[in-house]
């Protein structure tokens, strides 16, 4: 109840301009955000690549409703782009579809999507493109399947949550296009996901195996120790080694669990979100985990 209700609420655009302005939610998301400006990011990439964990750029944005703001946001993504490649960093970027102008028109996503992976491919950086709520799953996998095509540097992200997970992971294997595996972020009805966790998490299992057997360099993204556990037991059974697949978390959730795994010689990336349009993404923070919205009581009663 407590996680549907933290969802709607990412939608909203009224609260989200409160939220966005209001000093007390801007402290909370740091603990989630590395910052308001690339520089920011930049540092923190940085400061995590020191300790042998590569980064995921995101700059955040999503459902973007105007022609030019996605295609202003692709130019943002071409110019960090060129910062990553200019400070040597450890870092590719993570994309969301909404942002680059899908809500808008097929057409204008794909142009934009275009531009961004040009600009990628010319210094080798790697752009995964988000996959965000059902309504995209099946033209965010078709485009990101089409491109793969002139693309090597494209890959996608596939929700074990969904029923249909199972085969977009076989069509995208079969292109030869990287997948990171999540459980899944959007509230979905019964109808298309798994409603119950214990499920979620089977598919995730199920999934992972595909992908590890299969699949073109996995990215094996949770923060769920018992899945790190089976993905490692799973290797060594089967002979896989460390390079063949990585581990990757979110900014500021279990540092522990990523400095721990990437000292241990697996592969581990850190998504780190950053910019302004922070609050969908803080709520799907606060939806995965309700104890969440303690730090924001303490922080209140702090600040
Ligand atoms: C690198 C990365 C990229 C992602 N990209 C996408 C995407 O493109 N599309 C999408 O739908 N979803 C994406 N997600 C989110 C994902 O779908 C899950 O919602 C999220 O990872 C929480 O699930 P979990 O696998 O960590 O497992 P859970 O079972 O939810 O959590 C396992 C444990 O991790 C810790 N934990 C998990 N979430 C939190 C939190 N918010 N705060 C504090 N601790 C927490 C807790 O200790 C918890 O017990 C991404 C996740 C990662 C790590």
């Amino acid at each position: 109840m407590l996680k549907e209700s933290m969802l709607y609420l990412a939608k909203q655009d009224t609260i989200r301009e409160f939220a966005q302005r209001n000093a007390i939610a801007r402290r909370v998301a740091r603990r989630f955000v590395a910052g308001e400006t690339l520089d920011e990011a930049i540092t923190v990439a940085h400061e995590l690549n020191r300790r042998r964990i590569s980064v995921s750029l995101d700059h955040l944005g999503e459902n973007t409703r105007d022609a030019h703001e996605a295609t202003a946001a692709a130019n943002d993504y071409i110019a960090i782009i060129e910062r990553i490649q200019r400070e040597g960093a450890d870092a590719n970027i993570s994309v969301k579809l909404t942002a680059l102008g899908l809500d808008i028109s097929e057409d204008l996503a794909h142009e934009n999507l275009t531009r961004v992976l040009t600009a990628a491919q010319r210094y080798n950086i790697f752009v995964r493109v988000d996959m965000e709520a059902s309504d995209y799953t099946q033209r965010t996998v078709d485009l990101v399947i089409a491109l793969s095509a002139a693309f090597e540097n494209v890959g996608t992200v596939i929700q074990s949550a969904l029923y249909r997970s199972s085969d977009d992971v076989a069509r995208l294997i079969a292109a030869g296009v990287r997948v990171r595996l999540v459980k899944g972020a959007y509230l979905e009805p019964a109808t298309i996901a798994y409603p119950h966790k214990v499920e979620v998490d089977k598919a995730y299992l199920q999934l992972m195996r595909q992908l590890m057997e299969y699949g073109v360099y996995p990215a094996l993204a949770t923060h769920d120790e018992r899945i790190i556990n089976a993905a490692i037991r799973f290797a060594s059974d089967t002979g896989i080694p460390r390079a063949r697949f990585e581990f990757q978390m979110l900014y500021g959730i279990r540092r522990d669990l990523q400095e721990r795994l990437a000292a241990t010689g697996y592969n581990v990336r850190v998504y780190v979100p950053y910019g302004t349009h922070w609050y969908p993404y803080l709520t799907r923070r606060m939806a995965e985990r309700p104890a969440n919205l303690m730090f924001i009581v303490s922080n209140t009663f702090r600040g």
